[in-house]
């Protein structure tokens, strides 16, 4: 699934800003080219008009001064984000978020980490011991 947007530079060229949601990719398993299913958001492409493509999407935890006055929340690889800009941005890459495949995707992590959460739990009550990893009941800790 492919999702784009675009804008112009404040020169005029034209940007066009495309994610990409891949459920499929080839990997190699000891020389062997194999298909396998993911669900991972590929990185975000910029492609300005004169420009060579860009990559390397990076969102600014603190906004930054662009010398033209304005300022930049982000960049994929050299390429400023304005505010308005990141909202489109992240307009896109929350439209693949609405895709089946990785809506399943974040209910399975959330429910591995119930999981671990209740197997520590009942280890814990169980008596294992976090610092040897084991059911020691104190023992680690009584040379
Ligand atoms: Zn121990």
């Amino acid at each position: 699934m492919i999702k784009t947007t675009e804008w112009k530079t404040t020169k005029g060229a034209k940007v066009l800003v495309t994610a990409e949601l891949i459920t499929k990719k080839t990997v190699n398993i000891d020389g062997d080219k194999v298909e396998i299913d993911c669900c991972e958001i590929a990185d975000v492409v910029a492609e300005i008009d004169g420009f060579p493509t860009q990559t390397g999407f990076d969102r600014y935890m603190t906004p930054r001064a662009h010398p033209q006055g304005f300022q930049i929340f982000g960049a994929i690889g050299k390429l400023g984000i304005t505010k308005e800009n990141m909202v489109k941005v992240d307009g896109i890459i929350e439209d693949l978020k609405q895709h089946p495949a990785w809506i399943a995707k974040q209910a399975k992590i959330e429910k591995n980490k119930k999981e671990i959460a209740d197997m520590e739990a009942s280890r814990k009550a169980n008596g294992y011991c976090e610092k040897c990893g084991s059911y020691c009941y104190g023992d680690c800790e009584a040379n």
